[in-house]
């Protein structure tokens, strides 16, 4: 009897193998009061299980093959940095200091607290860090309990072509599974914004997270699919299944290949428009993805990603560093900077708490901390400048909701600019500054928006959460996250023709701009900038380079004119099926 199990695809590909059954629970945190004698030593023994932990991942970054995505190096950096950071080193200690209690209790009281702030944070991204905080104890915790026995085994033994199924996966686990090279990997827990997930999908791994009780399911060497589109893993499977699933594989590996071939094809349409596809990246390491799809340059760069996981924000110095590093990589290519976009439950070092905000993704963020902080604003702003002296830079302030912000950010780059030339330092002088669009109210006032700005750029992972009010990370209302509602439509629509009358520029850098179900929808809207995950590039330039434009803009029109989204979704349906 077949038997499909269902989570989320979050790396797509077909993969057939023999399981492998990697479960290891959670460890049981024994809790006990020291006799005051032996508290020297308990905290001794917390500060080796640290250095101990920190040479594991010493030795697992050793390990890393040449020409491995640098962003692999850059995950376990993060968590070498986490067991150096005094929350995770000098709380603890000072938590076994004062209440006399083990070690492995310290630390699960200071993860415990952590973890509150990381669940009260409205970010995604940001709420990914906490994987990574509790893989980083995770690791001191199975030294103090003497369990370490997992990484070993996984080093130990050969995976090659199986498919490893487990209740959850480290990124340092998922580098040594890499090396032997797994066919697949299935998860009980984790979603797609994850770092495993985000690690599969740049390795090209098909995974599939959220599967939940695969483990009760499945026995070790049991023959298995997965289909990290679907998301689907499939045991028991007949010999005309398994052929199925076997031809399909094979399709996939020549689609992936046919696309590749696109690599350096113009985005160009069948009747001759220029489209740029942009790509996204969060740090300086994603430029080799962004260059392996021969992106047109970077339409966003996440910098709060580099404020993250430290006491302290990164000063000029630094900033300008990471900055020049992408722009001269992009060698004259632009690369859209978008200055700092963390706020209210997020402050510069990531884990500060809640000042009160009741509402905080309504509150104290992006463009409206930098305004209320300007001394944690201007030393970006004279980074963000001076990297682009090296290369094509455009500047991009989030989350912009009146004409006074855009007025003040002005004020505060022509300060910068001052600064910068009283210290005889250089930088472009024409550098565009744009805004995004994600607010309704900047949408609707696009307009008035756009005249003072060189270009805008839509986020519709926020502009759909704030039209429709709805929490972009709350599972409960995600039936009503829609990117086809009527209003966000229009929203986007109002913001495109601004920009066209503006004669400026207008990209789209939320995830809309890298859904393939979307791209005919968004041409015939007018979009002709897009920016996305790298993975998605080369699909999106498929579909783009294989669409006419003219009977486009007229299917979108009637979309527009739809107050229905069931008839949205027919129409759509009928839009992209003349591919
Ligand atoms: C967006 O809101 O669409 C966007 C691109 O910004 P972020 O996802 O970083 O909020
Ligand atoms: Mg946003």
């Amino acid at each position: 009897m077949p038997v499909a199990l269902h989570g989320t695809g979050v790396s797509r590909g077909i993969a057939l193998g023999p399981a492998r059954l990697l479960q290891r629970g959670r460890p049981d945190i024994p809790q006990y009061v020291l006799p005051s004698h032996l508290i020297n030593e308990e905290v001794e023994r917390f500060i080796s299980a640290l250095e101990a932990a920190r040479a594991q991942l010493h030795a697992i970054r050793q390990q890393i093959p040449a020409g491995t995505p640098t962003d692999i190096a850059a995950f376990i950096d993060t968590h070498l940095l986490m067991l150096e950071d005094a929350t995770l080193t000098t709380v603890p200690i000072e938590l076994i200091l004062r209440e006399g209690c083990n070690a492995e209790w310290a630390l699960h009281m200071q993860q415990e607290a952590l973890t509150r702030v990381f669940d009260q944070m409205d970010d995604a991204y940001l709420r990914t860090r906490r994987d990574d905080v509790e893989h980083a104890i995770l690791r001191v915790q199975r030294i103090l309990l003497d369990q370490t026995q997992r990484e070993a085994a996984i080093a130990a033994e050969p995976e090659g072509g199986r498919i490893i199924v487990s209740d959850d996966l480290s990124p340092g686990e998922l580098v040594l599974l890499h090396q032997h090279n797994v066919a697949a990997i299935v998860t009980e827990h984790g979603g797609p914004m994850s770092h495993v997930a985000i690690l599969a999908r740049s390795l090209g791994i098909p995974a599939v997270v959220g599967a939940h009780h695969a483990g009760q399911y499945i026995r070790d060497n049991e023959p298995l699919v997965v289909d990290g589109r679907q998301g689907v893993l499939l045991a028991g499977l007949d010999a005309a299944g398994t052929a199925f699933y076997r031809a399909r594989q094979q399709q996939e590996k020549r689609a992936r290949a046919e696309l590749h071939r696109l690599k350096d094809t113009p985005a160009v349409t069948r009747d001759g428009t220029a489209i740029t596809l942009f790509a996204n990246i969060e740090l300086p390491e994603d430029i080799q993805a962004a260059r392996r799809v021969g992106a047109a340059g970077i339409g966003l760069y996440r910098t709060e990603f580099l404020y993250m996981n430290r006491s302290a924000p990164p000063d000029e110095e630094e900033q300008y560093r990471a900055y020049s590093k992408v722009v001269k990589a992009l060698k004259g290519l632009p690369v859209t900077i978008r200055t700092l976009d963390l706020g209210a439950d997020k402050t510069a070092d990531g884990t500060a708490p809640d000042r009160g905000a009741t509402n905080p993704a309504l509150g104290l963020r992006a463009v409206r901390l930098c305004l209320r902080e300007p001394e944690l604003f201007r030393p970006q702003l004279r980074a963000i400048l001076r990297a682009s002296q090296h290369g094509t830079v455009r500047l991009l302030i989030p989350m912009i909701s009146t004409v006074q912000e855009i007025r003040q950010v002005q004020e505060l780059i022509a300060e910068a600019k001052d600064d910068l030339r009283q210290r005889r330092q250089p930088f472009a002088g024409n550098i565009a500054v744009g805004g995004m669009i994600e607010v309704p109210a900047a949408a609707i006032c696009a307009a008035d928006f756009a005249r003072r700005l060189d270009f805008l750029s839509i986020g519709t992972n926020d502009l759909i959460q704030y039209t429709l009010a709805a929490d972009r990370l709350d599972e409960t209302i995600n039936h009503l996250y829609q990117p086809l509602h009527p209003a966000v439509l229009r929203l986007i629509h109002t913001t495109l023709r601004a920009g066209a009358e503006a004669g400026i520029p207008v990209t789209m850098c939320g995830e809309m701009a890298g859904d393939p179900l979307l791209t005919r929808l968004l041409l015939g809207l007018g979009l002709t900038e897009f920016s996305m995950p790298p993975p998605a590039l080369l699909e999106v330039k498929r579909i783009v380079t294989g669409s006419t434009l003219e009977p486009l803009h007229q299917a979108a029109a009637r979309i527009l004119r739809q107050d229905d989204m069931e008839q949205t979704a027919l129409l759509l349906a009928e839009l992209n099926s003349d591919d």
